[in-house]
């Protein structure tokens, strides 16, 4: 059968649920029905329906049943496709049957009082219906793409770097038949720490931005944690040299779309630097480390103690911080990637991770550095600038990030710019190694 993703719509009473299965292959049939009940908890589902190519509809209630109805839905998509047209998702109708209480099938006197949890016909207000619908639609994701992912069924192909942390490993799900990154940390700590972190990286499965790196599972293994996240082909920016500006105008929307998305889920990124920005051939930009797991952030930081130097200065000298330390980080971000070193001089790029108190005092002390008009536009050079004032309170306040000019200038949605510089830098990568070391 077809391996590629498709859209499931769930039609509920109280509207469209859409979401995206990487791998139908890996979906059985409970995982889809416990999915439909956690949309639908008023109901009683035991079945469900999808529509044949005449209107008639079919019931499925086994693994042998539901496999049929993919098969039969990537028939229709892929004639759809022939057609030139964009496939429909796939339609599925559960069959609720009565709840329990209303049944009544013992002739027990039954509560007669309107419950409106119970009542199908009672109109759900947009708001709380959506709300639902939100959270089951983080539920199902995380049904839907867990796929199992089990510590043997992963191929290791490549090492794709070493951090502070841990060691990132270009890998094969041999199920899910997908490329994955995983993290691999070592972590000498108690089971129950173990589940503590586990619990508390629960909030990756709903997160859901084109701008935040898809995670696929985490998994204990002896002193190891291993955290499986999608594999972004072009790696992460601090590896890329200068960068022109209308480049990085498309990568900066992207961050900043990323990071308003985490704020609005009251998670603080507390690690954005350029390698924890990654892109991809097709010209995406997403974010990834960030600090969903205080637990975690705290058991790596009992191995590896330092400062990083992407950090602002209140965090350096130990003050309070919130969200406009991730403004600090944007900008010094930005103005290392604009001017391919970084913007310290007592500090050299690429060492800019863990460092020494001492080494970073200067951010702490000095005037922020701020970028060159004429080498750089007027609008960029503000933005940088806003984004490190040494005042916190000074700085672009998250709403306002979006609505910056050289943001409002580059969000055109372009992501073929971005694609195209990505693939040509990856071609000059390749040529250079080809002809090896000089
Ligand atoms: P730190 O440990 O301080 O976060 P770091 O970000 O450089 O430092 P890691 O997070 O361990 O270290 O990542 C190491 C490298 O692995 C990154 O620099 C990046 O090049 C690569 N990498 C990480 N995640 C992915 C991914 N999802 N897809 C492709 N490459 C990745
Ligand atoms: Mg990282």
């Amino acid at each position: 059968m077809d391996t590629e993703a498709i859209v499931i719509r769930i039609k509920t009473p109280s509207g469209d649920m859409d979401s995206s299965v990487d791998c139908p292959s890996l979906l059985n049939f409970n995982d889809l029905l416990v999915a439909i009940r956690d949309v639908m908890p008023e109901a009683t589902v035991t079945a469900f329906e999808y529509e044949d190519e005449v209107g008639d509809r079919i019931t499925v209630r086994s693994d042998e049943e539901l496999k049929a109805m993919l098969s039969y839905y990537c028939n229709t998509m892929n004639e759809q496709r022939m057609n030139g047209l964009l496939p429909d998702p796939l339609q599925i109708f559960p069959r609720a049957g009565k709840t329990p209480g209303n049944r009544n099938i013992h002739g027990l006197k039954v509560n007669t009082r309107p419950n409106p949890a119970n009542d199908c016909t009672h109109a759900v207000p947009d708001s709380i219906a959506n709300n639902s619908l939100k959270k089951s639609s983080a539920e199902l994701k995380r049904i839907l793409t867990n796929g199992q992912i089990n510590a043997q069924d992963i191929h290791y192909q490549e090492q794709l770097g070493h951090g502070n942390g841990g060691t990132v490993y270009k890998a094969y799900h041999v199920l899910g038949k997908r490329v994955l990154a995983v993290k691999v940390i070592p972590l000498d700590i108690t089971v129950e720490l173990q589940k503590q972190i586990m619990s508390e990286l629960e909030i990756l499965y709903k997160c859901d931005s084109p701008y935040i790196i898809t995670f696929f599972s985490a998994f204990f293994v002896e002193n190891r944690i291993s955290i499986c996240t999608e594999f972004m082909d072009g790696g992460s920016l601090d590896v890329y040299k200068r960068i022109p500006e209308h480049v990085l105008g498309r990568i900066a929307v992207a961050v900043v779309k990323g990071l308003t998305y985490l704020w609005s889920l009251k998670i603080l990124h507390r690690d954005v630097k350029p390698s924890n920005m990654l892109v991809n051939t097709r010209g995406q930009v997403k974010l990834c480390d960030f600090g969903v797991s205080t637990q975690l952030v705290n058991s790596i930081a009992k191995t590896y103690v330092g400062t990083n130097a992407y950090m602002a200065p209140e965090r350096i000298s130990g003050e309070q911080y919130g969200i406009h330390a991730d403004v600090w980080s944007v900008g010094i971000s930005f103005m290392e990637l604009a001017l391919g070193m970084f913007p310290y001089p007592q500090i050299p790029k690429n060492q800019g991770s863990l460092m020494p108190l001492q080494l970073l005092q200067c951010i702490v002390d000095e005037d922020p550095p701020v970028l060159h008009i004429g080498q750089f536009s007027e609008k960029f050079v503000h933005f940088i600038t806003q984004c490190m004032r040494r005042h916190p309170k000074e700085r672009p306040a998250p709403n306002n990030l979006m609505d910056h000019s050289f943001i409002v200038q580059y969000n055109d949605g372009n992501a073929e710019v971005v694609s195209m510089w990505v693939c040509r830098c990856l071609e000059e990568r390749r040529a250079q190694q080809a002809q090896g070391p000089i």
